[in-house]
This record gives structure tokens, sequence and C-alpha cells, in this order.
């Protein structure tokens, strides 16, 4: 029919119509002249596509205005903003592993605004060291003579290889080559930092004959691994730190202890399975113990080496430290959540991870209840909400095989699973993206990490339950 052809181009108005429509001012007065003019294009440009892909109706200046404010609104909502972990795993390495305690918060924030003494001595007025604000703290919580901070634990394992073993041997258990993820793989990093690897075991039996013979003049450091994200079990046997200590020290060398993510408290008080503390390595005679910030500890991405002075003094001597340090920030953020340990009685209280980690089955189904009405009613009729019991994990590889009892609410779609697909896709992309986690033909979220209901509630509602159908 002819009345049906492409509707004219020049009926589409112009970028200065728009610009003057009644929406306009709200978007000028948000972005600014030059990406609002953009946004304008785009959408005309748009607009004229639609045209001659034979759309019925020409957009007024009014509606390219709301679309240009609608386009710079969803390109401004930041990838990082705040987001509902309910995947089940607490340290998700890939949301950014601990949330921060309210005084780690407050401090890091002061930091920012503020200049601070960050490498100045108060007392003298002279020049200070950054590693001084959390170096008493370290040692007094782990019963090293001395400690330092870099930028996670994987620099920590880094420079600590580089400083003990550059150009020498390293020695370690074929049960310890550990890859931790990415491209962190125990070898590579020991080539980086100039040490020989000599491997010495075998995957699941290594013992303490095994060291002495491969020890010699060339033994820069023994390396002991935490094996923090699997476990070998069965026919096993590894030589304790203690013991490998003692065979370090035959060589004159010291012995490394990679904790991963090296705990500062016993975690059977608070009914976990025990994991070996950092105190416990220092007091087994590791020269030095590196562990993460962010992992059990609870605080921010940072690496901790503790251990004997001369060896920490080493380790800050090396250039590599100046490309690893940490700045203000994180290092008030630390302090603050440091200090946190030394009243281990109110530490489940006051930090998060904790906190999460030992929230019981029942209080978690309790808020699961609460929650049905809303999540089912937000969701619609074309998905079944009911509460189930699952499985929470630590995550971030700590204590891997132990899962913590958890209860969540457990999704169904009639429809199969695209449309628990697009459920989680529309999920992801609300204003505070919620994040679950599908199995099973289901989408479970796991409410242990749910901590602020009324925004849950808030967020569902901006769910567009029509677009899930
Ligand atoms: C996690 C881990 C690392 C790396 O620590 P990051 O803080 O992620 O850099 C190194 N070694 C072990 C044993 C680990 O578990």
């Amino acid at each position: 029919m002819e009345g049906s052809r492409a509707l004219p181009l020049r009926d589409l108005p112009s970028v200065s119509a728009v610009l003057s429509a009644a929406a306009a001012p709200a978007l000028l007065e948000r972005f600014g002249r030059i990406a609002s003019t953009d946004a304008v294009r785009a959408v005309l440009g748009d607009a004229r596509r639609a045209l001659r892909a034979g759309a019925p109706s020409v957009p007024s200046a009014q509606d390219v205005a709301l679309l240009a404010l609608a386009r710079l609104d969803q390109e401004d909502r930041s990838g990082l903003r705040p987001l509902f972990n309910l995947t089940g795993t607490v340290l998700h390495t890939n949301l950014g592993r601990a949330a921060l305690p309210e005084a780690a918060v407050e401090a890091a924030m002061a930091a920012m605004r503020e200049p601070v003494a960050l490498e100045f001595d108060l007392e003298t007025g002279r020049r200070g060291e950054r590693d001084d604000h959390v170096r008493a703290l370290l040692c007094a919580l782990t019963g090293a003579e001395d400690a330092t901070v870099v930028n996670n634990n994987a620099a920590a394992v880094l420079i600590s290889l580089n400083t003990l073993a550059n150009g020498r041997e390293a020695i370690v258990s074929r049960g310890e080559l550990i890859e931790i993820g990415g491209a962190f793989r125990m070898p590579d990093i020991m080539a980086r930092a100039g040490a020989r690897l000599v491997e010495v075991g075998t995957t699941n039996r290594t013992h303490a004959r095994d060291y002495r013979a491969a020890l010699s003049t060339e033994t820069g450091v023994i390396l002991k691994v935490h094996t923090s994200n699997y476990r070998i079990q069965g026919f096993t046997a590894e030589v304790g730190g203690a013991e490998l200590a003692q065979i370090a020290g035959e060589a004159n060398a010291p012995l490394m202890n990679d904790l991963g993510s090296g705990t500062l408290i016993d975690l059977s008080r608070y009914g976990m399975q025990k994991e070996p503390t950092v105190r416990e390595a220092v007091a087994e005679g590791a020269g030095v113990v590196t562990f993460s910030g962010d992992k059990l500890l609870g605080g921010p991405q940072a690496g901790f080496i503790v251990g004997r002075r001369a060896l920490i003094a080493a380790i800050n001597r090396n250039p590599m430290k100046r490309a690893l340090r940490i700045d203000k920030i994180r290092l008030a953020a630390i302090e603050a959540t440091l200090k946190l340990y030394r009243d281990p009685d109110r530490l489940a209280e006051r930090l998060p991870t904790l906190r999460l980690l030992t929230r019981t089955q029942a209080e978690i189904e309790a808020q699961a209840r609460r929650l049905q009405p809303e999540v089912a009613q937000a969701v619609g009729a074309a998905f079944a909400v009911t509460i189930g019991e699952c499985r929470s994990q630590i995550g971030s590889g700590a204590l891997p095989l132990d899962t913590i009892a958890s209860a969540g609410l457990v999704i169904r779609s009639g429809a199969g699973g695209r449309a628990l697909e697009r459920l989680a896709a529309a999920l992801r992309n609300l204003p505070r993206p919620v994040i679950g986690r599908i199995e099973d033909g289901a989408l479970t979220l796991d409410m242990r990490c749910l901590t602020d209901e009324a925004a849950f509630v808030s967020t569902l509602s901006a769910l567009d339950r029509d677009a899930l159908a």
C-alpha cells in the first residue's frame, strides 16, 4: 500500500528543537551540553534507521529528549555499583571478596579527604615509614618480630621469593605447586622471582628425607604452600612447618610459609573448621609467612609478610617493594580492621566477613521466609518461589571442602531454562544488581549475605515483570 511507505525523515525534530523540549533542561542540567547533544544525535540516528526500516511513527522532540536522558542514565550507572551477592559464596573474588568493617570504611574515607602522616613521624617531624602504621599491630597479632605490607598476597609471594632466592634454589613439595587462579601458578611465579624451582616428593606424599636430599649450598629457601583451594586426601604425607623450619635451618636457609587465606584467630571458636593461624605458622619457626588481607581476615586487598627482622628488612630493601606498596587509603582501612582483632569477643559483630560466616541457618531461613512473598510478587506468576536449604561456601580458596548450612529462595519456571536465564539477566540489570546461582534447573538466592532487606525489596520493585514472561 502507498500509505504504509516510510514516513518522511524530514519530520524528525532537529537537534536544536530537541534541546528546547520540556525535558531538555533536566537533560542539560544533569549531563552538560556536550554529552546531551551527543546523546540526542545518537537517538536521532536510531530513529532515522527505524523509520527507514518501516517504523510507523516519528518521535516528537520531547520523546527524543526523554530517550536521550534514559540513554545517558543507563550509561551513567557504574559497573562498580553495589550489588547483592546472593551466590552463597561469602568471599567471592569476582565480587570483590570481603566487605569492610564500618571502622575501616570511615578510616579510609578520612584518609581520602585529608592529608595524613603517611610517611611522616609526628613525634620528630622527620620522614617516617608507611608500614609503621600497621607493623606493631601485625607483630602483636601474630607474634612475629617484624611485618611489611604489599599490594596483595601474590605480590607478597613474589617479593619474598625474589628476596630470599633470586639466582638460588627454592625447594617445594610436588603436592604444593598450586595454581591460585588466573596466571598465578607457583612455578611461573618462581621463575619471575628469579628462583630455580627444585621439586621434591610426589603429588600425594612428601617426606622429610625428600627435602633433606635436595638441600645444597644453592638453597635459598624452602617454600611451604598452604593448599588452600584444594585438598589432597587418602594416602598422603606432608612435612609439618616446625620440622620444615628445622630442615631449612640445616642449610642455613629460611622456611617461607605461604598461608594464602591466613587467619589471625582460631575459627573453631566460632564453630568453623580450623585453619592454620598466622601465629602458629610463626611459632613453628617460619622465617617468613605470607597471607591475604581480603580473604578470611576480612579487610581490604593487601598482602602481609611477617617474620624475622633481618628477612623483613631485606624484603623492604628490595626495589620491588616500591612497585608493590599500598596507598594511604588501604593502609588506613587495614589499620582499622586489624584493631578489631584486639577484641575477639566482639569480632563477630564488627567484622562483616565473620558476621556473615557465622549466621545460623535458622536466622537465614527466617529471613528467606520474610522475603518470599516480596520476591514471588516481583517475579510474577510465571515463576514458583519456594524456601529451600542450601550450602554456602567461604570462597577465595579458603576451606574448600567446608560448606556451611544456609537457606535461600529457590526460583523455578514452568517454561524451562530460558525463562530462568532471562530472570537471572533481569536481576543482574537492576539498579542494584542481584546475583544468584543457577543450579539443577533453579535459580537460588542464598540469603546468607543479604544484610539490607529494605534495599533489596526496593530494588526488586524495578524488575520489569512483563519482560520476563
Ligand atoms: C589466594 C592465595 C594467594 C594469592 O593471594 P591474593 O591475595 O589473591 O593475591 C597466594 N597463595 C595462596 C596459597 C592463596 O590461597
